[in-house]
């Protein structure tokens, strides 16, 4: 068998393998929202979202304008700050969150309600033998995580959805074993990746073809636009994905001499972005993870939702990120 023989018989395999995984789960948003449900009425969840209090305020960058959602909120205290391994809820996940016991294709995932919600049925893809947080995403785990990101598409239409991944110690991860979690966006609320995605066709990024970096923003991110066509997405166009924007987010960390590998993943049916890390907190007070870049901003208290408008949300975003390398090129001396 030629090379090209063997990639095309991959190419093949691994679109079956996307395709097939999705077939099985035709009423997955029934049963994520019917799991909810009982789980609140049985008092297994603790919603921490009923007394939140939103705000949209508007920065400027560039020349350009940016939306973010604010989102006060007094009741986050029973949420555990950090997990450890002793103490890791995702070992044995409580059976009245876990939505699926069994899911991928190799059946190494559960997927399982977040106990602390503060939007309903957020909930998280969490694999069954322990597996780092610290470690990045495999081709099966971004394969299944698409798989949910289509069924959410097709079955919720109501809901635009995003995955994220808060990957290191310094990313704003509570939790050491490996979760991706899922989150729907506020109503007509569009973020900024999503923006900068449909300035562009799908392209795998290379040395020739940079992934997308917002020039106006002050922070680093790396976005590639995914195929157009859900059918069109593969296995493999994935992984190569991921491993473009990994690559570019691990030179900036390198170059900054960050001494760890912290980053944030955030994906939707229409692209991928990575943004390196620098610190987890602003300040030491404000934390924030992947859904600070999709533009979405918890606060716990007054004071919190005070220094963001202070402050303003891109000079928070800045100071924990890196600096923009928007018009870099990469070179012999990149990853
Ligand atoms: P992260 O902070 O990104 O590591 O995400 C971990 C998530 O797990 C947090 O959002 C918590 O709300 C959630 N969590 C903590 N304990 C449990 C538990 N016992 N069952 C389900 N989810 C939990
Ligand atoms: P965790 O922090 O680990 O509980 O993961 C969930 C995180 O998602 C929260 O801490 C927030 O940072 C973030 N998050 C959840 N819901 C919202 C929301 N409605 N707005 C902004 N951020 C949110």
């Amino acid at each position: 068998m030629s090379r090209e023989t063997v990639h095309e018989s991959f190419r093949v395999l691994s679109r079956f393998q996307l395709l097939s995984m999705t077939d099985i789960q035709d009423n997955f948003a029934k049963q994520l929202f019917g799991k909810y449900a009982t789980a609140q009425d049985g008092e297994h969840l603790v919603f921490n979202g009923k007394s939140a209090v939103n705000e949209s305020i508007v920065a400027h960058s560039g020349g350009s304008e940016y939306l973010f959602d604010l989102t006060e909120l007094q009741s986050l205290e029973h949420r555990p700050e950090i997990g450890t391994i002793d103490k890791n809820p995702f070992e044995k996940p409580e059976p009245e969150l876990t939505v699926l016991s069994s899911f991928g294709n190799k059946d190494e995932f559960r997927i399982v309600l977040n106990k602390f919600p503060v939007v309903p049925a957020h909930f998280m893809m969490v694999t069954k033998q322990f597996k780092s947080q610290d470690t990045p995403l495999s081709p099966s785990e971004l394969s299944s995580t698409y798989s949910l990101l289509h069924k959410l598409e097709a079955q919720d239409l109501n809901k635009k959805w995003f995955a994220f991944y808060n990957c290191g110690p310094q990313s704003g991860a509570s939790q050491p074993h490996k979760h991706v979690q899922f989150m729907p966006l506020p109503d007509n609320y569009t973020p900024f990746a999503e923006v900068l995605a449909n300035t562009s066709g799908h392209f795998i990024p290379n040395q020739f073809q940079e992934p997308l970096q917002d020039g106006n923003l002050p922070f680093a991110h790396f976005l590639a636009k995914l195929p157009e066509k859900n059918t069109e997405l593969d296995e493999e166009t994935l992984a190569l994905t991921f491993l473009s924007l990994l690559q570019r987010t691990l030179t900036v960390l390198r170059d900054n001499e960050a001494g760890h590998i912290s980053y944030n993943v955030i994906a939707t049916t229409k692209f991928i972005m990575l943004i390196p890390r620098s610190k987890a907190k602003f300040q030491g007070s404000l934390g924030i993870n992947s859904c600070g870049y999709m533009g979405l901003i918890l606060c716990k208290n007054a004071s919190l939702v005070g220094l963001v408008k202070s402050e303003g949300p891109l000079a928070i975003l800045s100071s924990v990120g890196f600096p923009s390398t928007a018009g870099q090129k990469s070179d012999e001396y990149h990853y």
